[in-house]
């Protein structure tokens, strides 16, 4: 339709002022700081989706079906028919041919400017159609006016923020932001199209780009403006980090170090001993990266990643423990109460043999928990008596004393927040502002140029070798119509005397339909398999049920276990063989892994089988199966997340870390590794040599968002 000039003016807040208090915004006004469209520089990076060209006139005769045109034409009929329904039916003509433009629905007004007689500046897609050329509910106004020199803008927008609207409102952003140079030219050199352009002729160009253009160099981001802007972007993410990164080292922590006493064994070397296998040479490596960290004065930021089964815990353990031998307090926390419980029996096991001659022990600290084994818990704590505190979310809170907490251990780090981590960074309040050490563990790997942009501020240990001895887990898809013969898998199992898995797809919107399903595969399965005791978990069951259904399975009386939620089967039960996952299209691929990783963890042979819906057809989406397909090929969880990353995006990944703060929005990661390998070498160059433009280059681009990253 014609755009009429808006009421109110756009007016977006400026640079750093708040919208002005005690006046209603309007609509639209609303909608830009609804879409983090609040200083200059955030509208002048709100970048156009596609354009539209209207620096052209097209002759009716040189339009083809199919092309989106401009004309310029003259009404020379307008009428109302009622068949096939009511429309407003216009033709018009201009000197090499005529066009039928239709409107189903239509005010008075437009029939106003669509008079017979009017010259008309229509736009439009061309039909062709049997009683000639068609544009349905084409744009149109008056003629007139000199043609615009470059493509018109389609920005990203929400109702409430008409598109003229917010073309004006990010035309003057552009005009008064501050777009001054700040990636000093010695850092351009390595990359001859960055230096085509600078941000201010960049943003200009792709606010406005001259109709000359490819469109699909525009289009899928690979123009150098394009270029310029996703390595500013990355620079700009490097910097930040490795800001924060610099900031911890400025910290001062604990320093670890081995306490060594002739023919005393240490702590450490006592587990190694007491462990009943010898470590992978990839644990042997973390754990002395870990050493190396927690023997120096300044807090270590460490995630430890490596796929399911890859051996963990007992790198953890060993972490713990020469913190212990040194004098200090460990503490673990994990996301959920099983997986929490799972680690203090392990630990328990492993450790308090050897805490026990020295008057130490292990505590248990969770949200469910009687009043009075909480309180001991605590007085343990805060006495120094426990020298490893174990639990949720629970150790973290604030009644929770340390009498010296040197050591955190995170499992599953992405499930917790900036909050937490922070909480735990404060834990160690013995007035001298020294913080705990941080290690984190993930089992969802991180591919590597994730690694290297969100998580640069951290450093990263690996495992990417599993134990040895290890059958590998055979994946099978199956469609759902074959239910019978995975019952009689199972029923075979059981029969070896294995026990099996059987997950069922957590439904986001509905927590009932997920617990009706997983009812009701529990009473077809209980049915089926008479004789065999099988269990139902899911997530809205109270944690005393929980825990006795999961050490029935836990000892093996339970053959079958169903659960709903994903994570509580993050346990450890080596005589586990078949993971059966139902509705396997429903999960992403590294759950799946995830999943997948609870099985093949004896010596004995493992499957898992993926259980699919089909549609009506019969046959699962090709996207679908190409994803289940990639399960089957691959073991390898590196692979796994790198194809994850592929289809899904950094969301999944980052998880609770993220949360807030602003996912590359130009930059893509799996396309542009090069830019990232240009922002990781020029940022410490920048830091060191130019430290007032990197803050200007951070703030620009990150406005005040930068802070969720340094947790
Ligand atoms: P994850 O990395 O998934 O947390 P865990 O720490 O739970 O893995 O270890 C998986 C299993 O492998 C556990 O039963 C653990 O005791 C065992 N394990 C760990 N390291 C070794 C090793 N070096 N050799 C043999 N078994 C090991
Ligand atoms: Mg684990």
């Amino acid at each position: 339709m014609a755009s009429k000039p808006s009421a109110t003016p756009p007016s977006p807040a400026g640079p750093d002022k708040a919208a002005p208090a005690g006046r209603e915004l309007s609509p639209p006004q609303k909608a830009l700081l609804k879409m983090g469209l609040r200083r200059d520089i955030d509208l002048a990076l709100h970048l156009p989706l596609r354009y539209e060209d209207e620096t052209r006139i097209t002759l009716l005769r040189n339009a083809r079906e199919g092309d989106t045109v401009q004309i310029e034409a003259t009404v020379v009929k307008s009428e109302i028919t009622m068949r096939p329904r009511r429309q407003l039916v216009v033709t018009v003509e201009d000197e090499s041919g005529s066009c039928e433009l239709r409107f189903f629905s239509f005010y008075p007004s437009h029939q106003k400017t669509l008079a017979v007689g009017a010259l008309l500046r229509i736009r439009g897609e061309i039909k062709g159609g049997f009683w000639g050329r068609q544009m349905l509910h084409p744009a149109f106004r008056l003629a007139g006016g000199e043609l615009p020199t470059a493509l018109t803008p389609i920005y990203p927008t929400v109702a409430q923020l008409p598109q003229p609207y917010l073309r004006r409102a990010v035309q003057s952003g552009l005009m008064r932001a501050d777009l001054d140079e700040t990636v000093p030219v010695e850092l351009l050199q390595g990359i001859d199209f960055l230096r085509l352009s600078d941000l201010r002729s960049a943003l200009s160009f792709l606010h406005h780009p001259t109709p000359d253009v490819s469109l699909a160099a525009l289009e899928d981001h690979s123009h150098p403006t394009w270029q310029r802007l996703k390595a500013e972007e990355l620079l700009a993410q490097q910097l930040s980090q490795l800001e924060s990164k610099r900031e911890r080292d400025r910290l001062q922590a604990p320093a670890l170090a081995p306490q060594r006493q002739r023919g005393v064994l240490s702590l450490h070397e006592q587990l190694l001993a007491a462990l009943p296998f010898e470590l992978t040479a990839a644990q042997r490596r973390v754990c002395e990266e870990i050493a190396r960290d927690l023997a120096r004065g300044v807090p270590m930021h460490r995630l430890l990643q490596g796929d399911v089964g890859s051996g963990k815990t007992v790198v953890a353990a060993l972490a713990a423990a020469i913190c212990i031998d040194a004098g200090w307090q460990c503490a673990l926390m994990a996301p959920t109460e099983i997986l929490a419980e799972q680690h203090f029996g392990k630990l328990v096991g492993w450790l308090e043999p050897l805490l026990a001659p020295l008057g130490k022990q292990v505590a248990w600290l969770a949200g469910a928990q009687k009043k009075k084994e909480r309180a001991a818990a605590l007085a343990l704590v805060e006495n120094g008596e426990a020298a490893l505190v174990v639990g949720t979310h629970a150790v973290i809170q604030e009644q929770v004393r340390f009498k010296n907490l040197a050591l955190a251990l995170i499992d599953e780090q992405h499930r917790f927040g900036v909050a937490q981590r922070l909480a735990l960074r404060g834990k160690l309040d013995d007035g001298s502002g020294r913080e705990p050490h941080l290690l984190m563990m993930s089992a969802t790997p991180i591919p590597r140029t994730l690694a290297m942009s969100y998580y640069a501020d951290l450093d990263v240990s690996t495992i990417d070798e599993l134990p040895p001895g290890r059958t590998p887990i055979v994946t099978r898809l199956v469609s759902d119509s074959r239910r019978d013969e995975v019952v009689a898998r199972i029923a075979d199992q059981i029969a070896q005397g294995r026990q099996v898995y059987w997950v069922c797809p957590l439904i986001e919107e509905s927590e009932a339909l997920d617990l009706s399903n997983a009812t009701a595969t529990h009473a077809d399965l209980s049915d089926a398999l008479p004789g065999v005791m099988v269990g139902l978990l899911h997530s809205r069951m109270p944690t005393a049920e929980k825990k006795a259904v999961m050490e029935l399975f836990t000892q093996g009386q339970m053959g079958v276990l169903v659960s709903t939620t994903v994570i509580e089967v993050g346990v450890d039960v080596p005589n586990a063989s078949l993971m059966v996952i139902e509705h396997a299209e429903r999960f992403g691929l590294s759950q799946l892994h995830q999943l997948r990783g609870r099985v093949g963890r004896g010596a004995a042979a493992s499957a898992c089988v993926l259980l699919y819906a089909t549609n009506d057809n019969g046959r699962l989406g090709e996207t679908a199966r190409d994803r289940l397909r990639a399960m089957a090929e691959t073991a390898d969880g590196f692979e796994i997340a790198r194809r994850d990353l592929e289809i899904r995006g950094p969301g999944e990944f980052l998880g609770a870390r993220q949360s807030g703060a602003p996912l590359l929005r130009f930059a893509d990661l799996a396309t542009d590794t090069v830019l990232l390998d240009w922002a990781r070498e020029a940022a410490p160059q920048m830091l060191d040599r130019h430290p007032e433009k990197a803050q200007l280059h951070i703030s620009r681009w990150l406005g005040g968002k930068s802070e969720y990253l340094k947790a």
